[in-house]
């Protein structure tokens, strides 16, 4: 099995349950939802033309370029144990979902890591029954892909984007077909100023929800 990669790197997870864990993040090349606010486009396209080897991407940020490789599972964890503090692994992307991650995640834990995927919920979850689903819906978009209920019963926590309150009747709609521990959800401002902020306290006061500020953000790491 080979994976298409944007970047591999280490730094703190900045976002809801884990912010502030030391994490490898593996960005995954690869996404249809096409969300208008997305920060990731460069992750969008299995381009051939930005087509790189392994050894250029590995640990490098790649600070919105839109390079991409393969790596085998082990090449992956070559380059996560790189950084041997480290015990959480954070697949991202793009829409790592796009992938079956299943065997590479099962090997992670048994290896004795803590894996997390941080998923739109609009692709069939391939992971290990321990790996932690963050699932961050992304309704309405240009892409036109349906949040899956499977995923949605599947997730550890919902983690919604908040620009404006249509986002949050938006989310209503979402959790009205469900039954969801209200405290297993974040709001999360799509930028640090203060209308996205305010709404997000308001609503989460409101509703017995969380507010997951963007840690990285606000501490200038990547
Ligand atoms: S699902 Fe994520 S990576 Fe894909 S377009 Fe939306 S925000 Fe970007």
């Amino acid at each position: 099995m080979q994976y298409p990669i944007n970047e591999i790197f280490y730094s703190l997870q900045g976002e809801a349950n884990f912010a502030g864990l030391p994490s490898v993040f593996i960005r995954m090349q690869g996404c249809a939802v096409g969300c208008a606010f997305c920060d990731t486009k460069h992750t969008w396209e299995l381009n051939p033309a930005t087509q790189q080897s392994a050894q250029l991407v590995a640990g490098k940020i790649s600070e919105h370029s839109d390079n991409w490789a393969y790596f085998s599972a082990d090449e992956i964890l070559y380059e996560i144990k790189k950084y041997s503090a480290c015990r959480h692994i954070v697949f991202t992307g793009g829409e790592p979902a796009m992938y079956d991650l299943r065997s590479i995640t099962e090997e992670l834990h048994a290896l004795g890591y803590t894996t997390q995927i941080e998923t739109s919920g609009t692709e069939p979850l391939r992971l290990s029954d321990k790996t932690w689903v963050t699932l961050s819906p992304k309704i309405d978009m240009p892409g036109h892909k349906q949040i899956l209920a499977e995923n949605v019963a599947r997730a550890n926590e919902i983690k919604m984007p908040v620009g404006k309150m249509a986002d949050i009747i938006k989310l209503k709609q979402l959790l009205a077909q469900y039954t969801i521990n209200t405290q297993l959800i974040w709001l999360q401002p799509l930028s640090c100023k203060e209308t996205p902020t305010k709404l997000c306290i308001e609503q989460a006061l409101a509703n017995n929800w969380r507010v997951s500020t963007q840690l990285h953000k606000f501490i200038n790491i990547h």
